[in-house]
């Protein structure tokens, strides 16, 4: 029934024959969903999007609270040969304005909280239907689909067409719509799935948001790939998620903050005796937070990097040293290069450059903006992804900033990672960022953003005093600002943009 969808076929596969088995445990409701009822609902949603009209290739956004009819909604798109298209539920009735006419969707779910704010703008945009689903799984949307009977003879589609757009976060300028194709999230599942080694008997803390490639793509793609069950939670828990482990669960999938929280937490040690993995991603995970982790547990975590254009590239190794500080290797099938920021030429191993990289899992451009892909992605197919790394003797990535992160400095280029490396690992320091700011004499200068560890005092002069002799001049920060916490997103990156904006005068 779903042979002909490259990816219904393949998010199918696993469960053929064990329909009872488990999928979902609903922390929420406290229910269990098996594969064979997962399946049968997703058909029926297939369902209620053709009655709307779907047709292939149509979008389908949804700016809805973590559900399992959400899940079911994504599955039932791809069957029906739409795109899916979730958008992060901070965004405001004005960023809803813009991806809804970007991207022209037929159907909108959204919260039933935001009906009437969003519905003249849905209307405005084209959209044909708009409904509903709470966070308690009620709306009109589980009601059409309870009316609608199951089976689906899934629509056709091939490794090359969409299955999704995911926006960027737009760090700079406009968001962008990165349209992945069923081959780019069929692979990478598959891929994760077997270098990560999840199989039927695998439990899986679900914790991160489903709007999102980490929460979307990599942790329910690869449970349903697997014939795993995960425990689906609407957020993030310490007190639960350390229930869970000790209740059975193998796995865990965060971003770095799900760690530092968790590693605070009295009786860690036995808890999670009988884990199997910890994934961490979509941030830079402090050593210090992966030494204390192995310390306290004896699990070293592994860290993997990717991106909404790519899903993911490299993953540190399963068997074989988990490295502090890289993201490991590039996976099977995915190249990684490093080049030049002005030149584009490829650099020798061990220099810092661009990382660009290539493989099925890379997006098929920007929707509807064939400038920025051709700007991003090359006729070659490498996709030249803005983070600086290099890559190490023994061939693990390192990632050291984002591009635009970059600061230069009377010239010099200066890595903000170097600096704050330096920074973290005096006494009493929880956490830093390295920006630049604009500087009458050298174009930007150096500012270090520091937080205190819980009960440490600190100063300005300490923090310079601390790093002097380890770095050159022009790397020093020109100032020092000790604050309580940094600016994060929801999936834990420090928001360096804001920083700039909010110290932008503080050296003119
Ligand atoms: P997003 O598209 O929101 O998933 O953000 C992708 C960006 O997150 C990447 O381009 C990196 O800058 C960053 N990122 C993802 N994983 C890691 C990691 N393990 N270490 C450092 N940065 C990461």
């Amino acid at each position: 029934m779903y042979d002909a969808n490259y990816l219904a076929s393949r998010l199918r596969g696993a469960s053929v024959g064990a329909e009872d088995s488990t999928l979902l445990r609903n922390h929420q409701t406290r229910e269990t969903l098996s594969y064979g009822a997962f399946f049968a609902n997703a058909e029926r949603m297939a369902r209620v999007l053709v009655d709307a009209g779907l047709q292939p290739g149509d979008r389908v956004a949804v700016q809805a609270p973590k559900t399992q009819a959400m899940l079911e909604l994504y599955v039932g798109t791809v069957l029906a040969g739409g795109v899916f298209l979730p958008l992060n539920t901070a965004y405001t009735g004005a960023e809803l304005s813009y991806f809804l006419g970007d991207a022209a969707p037929r159907v909108l779910v959204c919260d039933p909280k935001r009906l009437d704010d969003l519905t003249p703008i849905a209307k405005g945009a084209g959209v044909a239907e708009v409904l509903t689903i709470a966070a308690d799984e009620t709306g009109s949307l589980t009601e059409r689909r309870d009316a609608q009977e199951a089976g689906f003879e899934a629509v056709a589609r091939a490794p090359e067409d969409l299955a999704a757009i995911l926006y960027t976060s737009g760090t700079t300028g406009r968001s962008k719509g990165a349209m992945l194709t069923h081959l780019g999230l069929a692979s990478n599942a598959e891929t994760l799935k077997d270098v990560w080694r999840f199989t039927r008997d695998d439990v899986l803390i679900h914790a991160l948001p489903i709007f999102h490639t980490h929460g979307l793509f990599v942790a329910s793609n690869i449970t349903l790939m697997a014939g795993s069950t995960c425990i689906f939670m609407a957020g993030f828990d310490a007190d639960a998620i350390m229930g869970y482990m000790k209740d059975g669960a193998t796995a865990l999938m965060g971003v770095p903050t799900f760690y530092v929280r968790l590693a605070g937490m009295e009786g860690l040690a036995e808890v999670s005796k009988g884990m199997r993995l910890f994934v961490s991603g979509s941030a830079p995970l402090l050593s210090e937070t992966h030494d204390r982790w192995r310390e306290v547990t004896g699990h070293a975590i592994l860290e993997r990097y990717g991106m909404t254009e790519t899903n993911m590239n490299t993953s540190n190794p399963y068997d074989g040293d988990r490295r502090a500080g890289t993201v490991g290797f590039p996976l099977p099938g995915v190249e990684v290069i490093v080049t030049d920021p002005s030149s584009g030429a490829a650099l020798p191993q061990g220099e810092i450059g661009v990382l660009e990289v290539r493989g099925p899992n890379v997006f098929a451009g920007y929707w509807q903006m064939p400038e920025k892909t051709a700007e991003e992605l090359r006729d070659n197919g490498f996709f030249i992804t803005g983070d600086l790394g290099r890559i190490d003797n023994e061939g693990y990535v390192h990632i050291v900033g984002r591009g635009k992160d970059l600061i230069i400095t009377g010239g010099y280029n200066v890595y903000p990672k170097e600096i704050e490396l330096l920074i973290d690992d005096l006494p009493g320091v929880n956490e830093s960022a390295v920006i630049g700011v604009p500087h009458p004499d050298f174009g930007e200068g150096v500012v270090a953003v520091v937080v205190p560890e819980k009960g440490a005092e600190l100063s300005e002069e300490q923090i310079r005093a601390g790093i002097a002799s380890d770095l050159a001049k022009f790397k020093q920060p020109k100032r020092v600002i000790i604050v309580d916490v940094l600016p994060r997103n929801t999936m834990g990156k420090v928001q360096k943009k804001e920083l700039r904006e909010r110290y932008r005068a503080l050296l003119s």
